[in-house]
């Protein structure tokens, strides 16, 4: 019998997450791949998701979120970024981010279609343009500065370009994008008339100077521009997958039509949590912020310390690594030993690309983890050095 997978989906059977975390759990491997914190978030934010089940908010919520998440989201943007929102029809609650990020590519992109991503991309993107028949075309973004090549960039567009998916600040590489390079894939966008989808899921996660610029914020942005967020980084509950879009009305309208056909609705309970968390406001995010900046700091600097070459990212999770001083110049082959050799998980960037050889010798380490954790991560990444 030929395979019951789709072609579309040829290519996509195992992430590289499940993959390493796989790994991970068979060796007894300190986790440091997947990007999840290994402790809980605000607990008043677990607290009002334990009084939601007890007050019964158990059965389907509305289509489009329940009206204090809606208006949470809305007033959230307005407050973090001046980005005015009507919670009523430019807002949707999504499974999770990833299901945000499906139900626009498949409301937006007819097949044939083209799709403008950075490289080293977020796994799900491609298989998700690849099954709404679309193709990506990319821009490599280059270790160590990840910075964007203007000419390369432009090569990507084209007369079939409907979105640009962006991911800002951006997994793996940590890279948060400044105002120049945001202007310069937003000129590209209003020249080539394509939409942006922008996966700011690790929005609260900028360290130092680096400052957070949502793309709708931007002038003449905000009428092309689909914005992502999550939960599940901002509240550290991965396993809740609730996530939101906002927008203009009329697309967050086409993204609920495909939408309500994935999973009609999701995480009753949930949601009025999740609103809750997002009225705490500037105390959640920034003790979120220092705590994370404060762990970047432990495990680069240790790194650094064993003589390995790695980024000190401005953003998100995720410390890029160059493994050759730890004797290896494939990441792949790091990644599938390390769990056995040494008791340790990390991701490959080729995990990331198309082609894999400007980020062979790099993996992806995250620091969402407890201290002890880290620090006994680094002990084990030391017998290699
Ligand atoms: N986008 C990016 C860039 C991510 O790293 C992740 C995973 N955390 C997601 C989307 C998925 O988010 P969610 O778990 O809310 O679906
Ligand atoms: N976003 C997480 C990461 O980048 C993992 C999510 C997943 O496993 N799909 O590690």
């Amino acid at each position: 019998m030929t395979s019951p997978l789709v072609a579309r989906m040829h290519g996509y059977e195992t992430t590289v997450f499940a993959e390493m975390s796989r790994l991970a759990v068979e060796t007894g491997a300190v986790n440091l791949g997947q990007g999840f914190p290994d402790t809980d978030g605000p607990s008043e934010v677990l607290e009002a998701a334990r009084r939601a089940i007890s007050e019964g908010r158990n059965q389907y919520p509305p289509g489009r979120g329940v009206p204090e998440l809606l208006s949470a989201v809305a007033d959230h943007q307005a407050e973090q970024y001046g980005i005015d929102l009507d919670p009523s029809r430019q807002v949707l609650v999504t499974a999770g981010a990833t299901e945000a990020i499906a139900a626009s590519i498949l409301a937006l992109c007819e097949s044939g279609d083209e799709v403008v991503v950075f490289e080293p991309y977020y796994d799900s993107y491609t298989a998700m343009i690849s099954l709404a028949g679309a193709h990506h075309r990319t821009c490599v973004l280059r270790f160590p500065d990840f910075s964007i090549d203007a000419d390369e960039l432009r090569a990507a567009f084209s007369a079939r370009t409907r979105l640009v998916l962006l991911n800002n600040p951006h997994n793996p590489t940590g890279k948060v994008f400044n105002r120049e390079e945001l202007q310069l894939i937003c000129d590209l966008a209003r020249e080539f008339d394509a939409w942006v989808v922008t996966d700011e899921v690790y929005e609260h996660m900028t360290y130092g100077d680096a400052e957070h610029i949502p793309v709708a914020s931007l002038p003449q942005m905000a009428d092309r521009t689909l914005t992502i967020s999550s939960a599940g980084k901002t509240f550290s509950v991965t396993g809740w997958k609730i996530g939101w879009i906002s927008g203009p009305a009329e697309a967050i309208t086409a993204v609920k039509t495909v939408k309500q056909y994935l999973t009609f609705v999701s995480g009753g309970p949930f949601q009025p949590a999740v609103a809750h968390g997002l009225r705490m406001g500037a105390a959640v995010f920034g003790e979120l912020r220092s705590s994370l900046q404060q762990k970047r700091d432990r495990l680069v600097d240790g790194l650094a310390g064993l003589g390995v070459s790695v980024t000190r990212p401005a953003g998100t999770y995720f410390a890029v690594a160059d493994v050759t001083s730890l004797g290896y110049d494939d990441g792949r082959q790091f990644c599938l030993d390390a769990p056995g050799r040494i008791g340790v998980a990390a991701v490959p960037l080729s995990g990331f690309h198309d082609d894999p050889e400007p980020a062979r010798k790099l993996v992806r380490f995250a620091f969402c983890k407890q201290d002890h954790v880290l620090d006994e991560g680094l002990r084990r990444i030391a017998q290699l050095s």
